[in-house]
């Protein structure tokens, strides 16, 4: 059994990258389960499957995690599909389909494996709650909408295409309520997970912030 270390929280508090940084420096391997439920999106969207089909289909799905060089890449077969569900699109049906309980279902042991096998740090919206009950030290990572939204926003003013601040709020805030409000897994903090809020800390006091929480319980 390795070290599990579970980070939950809703979409922008900065998990990933926060989890990132705090994994390279501890050797950890860093597990991004959002990753997971985003190819299970595309593979139902690119498949058209309606949801009462879903637990039959996912029988076929064959997604999997690999490791190269340390990164996590998300592959749909033989396709490394990593970069194509990052879309705003894929974000909203992931919201979506995770909700169904097969789906949930079908994500369960690939999340249990890795963590039995590694020492890691895990984040999504149930690790600490649901997947990872007995995790060594749980964090709950969370910030104001507004901040997860102007973020965001930063993010994708690079990148052509990018929607106005109000949209990535509207999408954010409509995220949140799907993923605190299905029945399933809920997205919630657990009894004792420690609130770390990064609504006025930057990444690095964020990053700073958990490792010595980590530190500190380990
Ligand atoms: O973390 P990320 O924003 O990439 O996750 C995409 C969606 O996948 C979330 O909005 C959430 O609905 C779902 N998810 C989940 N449980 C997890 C990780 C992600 O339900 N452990």
């Amino acid at each position: 059994m390795g070290i599990n270390i579970a980070i939950d929280g809703p979409a922008g508090a900065g998990k990933s990258t926060i989890a990132k940084m705090v994994s390279a420096e501890m050797g950890y391997i860093y597990v991004d389960t959002g990753a997971l439920y985003r190819t299970v999106a595309l593979y139902i969207t690119e498949n058209n499957i309606p949801d009462e089909d879903i637990k039959k289909s996912l029988e076929n799905a064959d997604v999997s995690l690999k490791f190269i060089n340390g990164a996590q890449r998300v592959f749909l077969g033989d396709r490394d599909v990593s970069d194509f569900i990052r879309t705003p699109e894929i974000s909203m049906a992931a919201s979506r389909t995770s909700a169904i309980p097969a789906v949930r279902e079908y994500l369960f042991e690939t999340q249990q494996k890795i963590a039995r096998e590694n020492n890691v740090i895990m984040d999504g919206r149930d690790i600490g709650t649901v997947v990872l009950p007995n995790a060594d030290v749980k964090i709950f990572l969370t910030a104001s909408a507004e901040e997860r939204a102007n973020r965001r926003f930063k993010e994708l003013s690079e990148k052509p295409n990018c929607p106005p601040y109000e949209e990535i709020l509207e999408d954010i805030k409509k995220r949140d309520f799907q993923d605190m409000n299905r029945e399933t897994s809920p997205l919630k903090q657990a009894d004792d997970a420690i609130l770390v809020d990064t609504t006025k800390l930057n990444l690095k006091e964020s990053a700073d912030e958990i490792a010595r929480i980590i530190r500190e319980k380990i």
